[in-house]
């Protein structure tokens, strides 16, 4: 099994490297925005809580979420692995991974983060609200907030999996190609 964690603030192009990566290594992705999306979407009572946190750029609260990763991970028992995006975003996920993992016999192989800096940011999710329909990314402010969110509770999970060696950074601005190409050169260091 390869599990992986694909970090990085919102808009550092997590779900576009996630797609190659699925596709280059054959593992699952999960993307916890993209199953709150989908809750959202179908307005389930899972949709409609998630929804007054994300609309107001803040995460939604760990029991929920970590509960529906569990969900998730259950249901695709089939798995070669895992490519975490979205999650974990806050120590009390990372240490439920951990645990949740490790009586599955498995652990996290490597957390790789995309490295973009908060202009770049702004500017991009200003610019994938144009099409994306998702009205967390029309409203600089939701956008400036989950910057300060990311930093105040997210970043520390870097720490978390850097203190056992587990943590990666890869300059994430650059051709598609390029980065991809950076994060598969640190991804082959261990799963060869
Ligand atoms: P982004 O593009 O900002 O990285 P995502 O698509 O991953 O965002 O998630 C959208 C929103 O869903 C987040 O801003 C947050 O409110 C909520 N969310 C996603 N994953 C988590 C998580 N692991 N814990 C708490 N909230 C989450």
């Amino acid at each position: 099994m390869l599990n992986l964690i694909l970090f990085g603030p919102p808009g550092s192009g997590k779900g576009t490297q996630a797609e190659n990566l699925v596709n280059h290594y054959g593992l699952t992705h999960i993307s916890t925005g993209d199953l709150f999306r989908f809750e959202m979407g179908n307005d389930t009572p899972l949709g409609l809580k998630a929804k007054e946190y994300i609309s107001k750029g803040e995460l939604v609260p760990d029991e929920v979420t970590i509960g529906m990763l569990q969900n998730k991970v259950n249901s695709t028992p089939e798995a070669k692995g895992f490519i975490f995006d979205g999650f974990p975003r806050t120590i009390a996920q990372a240490e439920a991974l951990d645990v949740f993992l490790n009586e599955k016999e498995t652990t996290i192989h490597i957390l790789v983060a995309l490295d973009v800096d908060d202009d770049e940011i702004v500017k991009r999710l200003l610019n994938r609200g144009l099409t994306s329909g998702r009205a967390d990314d029309n409203d600089e402010d939701i956008i400036r907030n989950r910057i300060k969110v990311y930093n105040a509770e997210t970043a520390q999970v870097f720490d978390y999996y850097g203190k056992v060696d587990k943590s990666v950074k890869v300059e994430g601005v650059g051709s598609i190609e390029e980065i991809f190409n950076r994060l598969k050169t640190e991804i082959d260091k261990v799963s060869a």
